[in-house]
């Protein structure tokens, strides 16, 4: 079995970022940044936004940190994000998810642009997803996308199950499968015989939020298992949604947790924001 080392390939992917920052710097005179907005002091939020602004200097980004207090108001939060939609030195926004309660995730992310969406949440990306068209693509199976590029395992002609169907991980995971030339299933809490369902991909990607579900008994010799989950196990440590320890030797390819789609996303995140100045950019001239 190959370890997929989502770690060193999240780092080369930040380096290689670095020079096209600096290479945009040069010719617009100007750096690439991206927003992050962060209402109140969910300690994981925390650490997600740290991440976010520190991969942001690996990669040549200009970072602008807004930090909001928990009793923030609708209104100020609209603002702000529009304000950060009106400037020009502004590529990306980011909102940190979840929001504190009370106040409404979808109107807030209704005010970021579609060209500066660098999660790819907005309808109008899925939308182009959706349509092959060129747009932002969510974070996290784009990352997944990239490992299999880089680790050349070929997806066209090829059997492909997604388990979930959420609008960030598993609805764009199947777009990108299908885009990809890979003949897909999507699995979900309603799927009968999930397991049978399981045992036909080649390449098995795992997104569902629970603990070691995809256990050996569910994947075929030789596959491809793609683990998405960020779990906690019964000792309280982070593990993803498929049991590693039995499926390590039955898979071809195996990403771990962590060090596996998790780094990834965030390098996706900066990916997509240099794509977003430079598409500005081509707009403006
Ligand atoms: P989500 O919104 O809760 O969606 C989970 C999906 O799994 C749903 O489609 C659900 O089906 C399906 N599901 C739940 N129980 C199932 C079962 N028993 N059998 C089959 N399908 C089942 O979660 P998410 O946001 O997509 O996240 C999924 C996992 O990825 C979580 O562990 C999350 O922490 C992790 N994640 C990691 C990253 C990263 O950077 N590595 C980023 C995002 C998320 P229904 O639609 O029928 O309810």
């Amino acid at each position: 079995m190959t370890l997929i080392d989502g770690k060193a390939t999240a780092a080369s992917i930040r380096a290689e970022l670095k020079v096209r920052s600096e290479e945009f710097e040069k010719k617009y005179g100007r750096k690439i940044g991206l927003a992050v907005v962060l209402v109140g002091q969910d300690p994981a939020s925390q650490v997600y936004v740290r991440n976010k602004i520190k991969g942001c200097e690996e990669a040549g980004i200009r970072s602008f940190a807004h930090y909001l207090p928990e009793t923030s108001s609708q209104e100020e939060v609209e603002e702000l994000v529009s304000a950060l939609a009106e400037d020009e030195n502004v590529h990306g926004i980011l909102v940190q998810l979840p929001l504190p309660r009370g106040l409404n995730a979808d109107k807030i992310l209704a005010k970021i642009p579609a060209a500066k969406d660098v999660d790819g949440f907005c309808a109008e990306n899925i939308g182009k997803l959706a349509l092959r068209e060129r747009g932002t693509v969510a974070c996290t199976p784009l990352g997944v996308m990239e490992l299999l590029k880089r680790y050349h395992i070929p997806t066209a002609g090829k059997n492909a199950v997604v388990v979930g169907r959420s609008n960030i991980v598993g609805r764009p995971m199947a777009l990108l499968l299908i885009n990809a030339d890979a003949t897909v299933t999507v699995c979900h809490s309603r799927t009968e015989n999930l397991k049978e369902e399981c045992l036909r991909a080649d390449i098995l990607v795992a997104a569902i939020g629970k603990a070691k579900f995809i256990t050996a008994d569910m994947v075929k010799e030789g596959a491809v298992v793609i683990d998405v989950g960020m779990d906690r196990d019964e000792n309280g440590k982070l593990c993803g949604d498929v049991d590693f320890q039995s499926v390590k030797d039955k898979a071809s390819y195996l990403t771990p947790v962590p060090g596996g789609v998790g780094p990834m996303t965030i390098a996706m995140l900066l990916s997509n924001t240099c794509e977003a100045a430079e598409r500005s950019m081509e707009k403006s001239l």
